[in-house]
């Protein structure tokens, strides 16, 4: 049975990070809304599954990014949760044994050289995407085509560096141990959502707003709408009047990539204490893969793949996904980690996962999808004027030239001055897991 019609101020189309910070927001300022959420829960790409009593593992964000500028950090304060400020671990293992310190330091200055490389024709245009401008012949270059991967969760081919360069690293990358959506779910407590609640239509036609959706109508007098842009750009909502082909434009060019990771389960500790440290796995000529070892102490491994060998992997099945992360995790002539793993996973998890990145095929997409971004912050009206794609996309690139397009996109302070030191310093090294989702709005507040 469906429910009547019901009024309200606010409607938020989706109860993610974005659209609970939207209500948790409203709820502050005494504004009436109500959540209406398509999935039986919240969190959308936030979200965190106990896979064992006391073990829980993301299936969606995990590490607070950035962390000095991260809001969530606060949040994770002031809910007592824990997180590791170490950074990533850039260990490597090459055909079964753990890398030297000179192929380490020859792995680093290669993306080193291909990180200054980006930067720099970032910053000269015209935007490309990455392979256009990375070492593409180097022993290096499959590790840094990898890492690419499960960081953007796009291959280097597809993804722009103006888009990518837009991006604010401060190399500070603090996993959750609690879970980063239970980090969300804890900060969205006491939220009224309405589950299992697809918004199928919007009519935007007159001056009160009406939501159709599994469950029923609403009336609202605004919209925010939270959804991913492949959602959007897919048509899954009817809107009526139809979205401006503008929106629709910058939507569809802001795609979602993939990012899956493999979690082995154990039902013991199986690797002693300390486990082996988290590793990428390099074995003659296989695609690399990273893996986390009881990450936290939990009694799994987490195996991470993007792009397009994660698409691949996915269609060869759940089977073949874990067999593959068994096989590389065992690493068979490895003398440390596969000795020190006594038992066999008791079951598999995998976990797919997606995000937006700027996709440049063509030269004219990759200044599309530059151009997108700013389009696609902006509210659209039925009869509100048609911003020109082409002159966003010039004035991003005037912004570019200023060094103020992060900061404009993002609405995120004045790029900090060291953003360009060297990212493969310290202990942080390139990541091994996706950014942010830039277009949507991550925010607690
Ligand atoms: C694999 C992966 C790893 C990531 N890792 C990190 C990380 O380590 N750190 C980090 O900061 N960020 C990370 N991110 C990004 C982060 O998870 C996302 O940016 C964030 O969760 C997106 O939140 P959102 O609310 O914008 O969108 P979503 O989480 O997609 O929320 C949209 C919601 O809308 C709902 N919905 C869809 N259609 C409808 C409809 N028709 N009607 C009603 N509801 C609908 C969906 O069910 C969903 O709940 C990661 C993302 C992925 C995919």
């Amino acid at each position: 049975m469906t429910d009547p019609m019901t009024d309200t101020d606010v409607a938020i189309v989706g109860a993610g990070a974005a659209g609970l910070a939207a209500a948790k927001t409203l709820g502050e300022l005494g504004v009436p809304f109500v959540v209406l959420e398509a999935s039986h829960r919240i969190g959308g790409r936030a979200y965190t599954e106990a896979v064992g009593p006391g073990q829980p593992f993301d299936l969606g964000c995990h590490w607070m990014h950035s962390a000095s500028l991260n809001p969530f950090v606060a949040v994770a304060d002031a809910h007592g949760f824990d997180y590791d400020k170490s950074g990533f671990n850039r260990r490597m293992r090459i055909d079964g044994a753990w890398a030297g310190a000179a192929a380490e330091a020859a792995r680093d200055a290669f993306l080193k050289r291909n990180f200054a490389a980006i930067a720099r024709a970032a910053e000269t245009g015209p935007d490309r995407a990455t392979a256009e401008v990375t070492e593409r012949e180097n022993r290096w270059t499959p590790v840094f085509d990898y890492f690419f991967s499960v960081w953007t969760s796009l291959d280097v081919d597809r993804v722009s560096i103006v888009d990518l360069e837009t991006y604010i690293d401060t190399d500070e990358n603090w996993p959750v141990k609690q879970g980063f959506g239970t980090l969300v779910a804890r900060h969205a407590a006491g939220v009224p959502v309405t589950l299992n609640a697809r918004v199928i239509a919007i009519d935007w036609s007159g001056k009160a707003l009406r939501l159709t959706t599994q469950k029923g109508e609403h009336r609202a007098k605004k919209i925010i709408v939270t959804v991913s842009t492949d959602i959007l750009s897919g048509g899954h909502i009817g809107f009526d009047p139809a979205l401006p082909d503008w929106k629709q434009e910058a939507a569809a060019a802001l795609p979602l990539g993939n990012h899956n990771r493999i979690c082995l389960i154990y039902d013991r500790n199986v690797f002693g204490d300390p486990p082996p440290p988290a590793a990428t796995v390099l074995d003659d000529g296989a695609e690399p893969m990273s893996f986390s070892i009881r990450p936290f102490g939990y009694d799994y491994v987490v195996g991470m793949t993007g792009g397009r060998f994660a698409d691949w992997l996915e269609r060869a099945g759940i089977e073949a996904s874990v067999d593959l992360a068994k096989e590389m995790a065992r690493a068979r002539r490895d003398r440390s980690l596969g000795r020190s793993c006594q038992g066999e996973p008791e079951k598999g998890v995998r976990r797919r996962h997606r995000q937006a990145r700027g996709r440049p095929q063509r030269h004219r997409l990759a200044r599309r999808s530059l151009g997108a971004r700013c389009l696609f912050r902006r509210p659209a009206r039925p009869d509100g004027p048609t911003p020109a794609l082409g002159r966003a996309a010039r004035r991003a690139s005037v912004l570019r030239r200023r060094g103020d397009l992060a900061r404009v996109l993002l609405d995120r302070p004045r790029r900090p001055p060291d953003r360009h030191r060297d990212r493969t310093a310290g202990s942080a090294g390139v990541g091994i897991c996706p950014k942010p989702y830039l277009t949507g709005a991550v925010s607690p507040a």
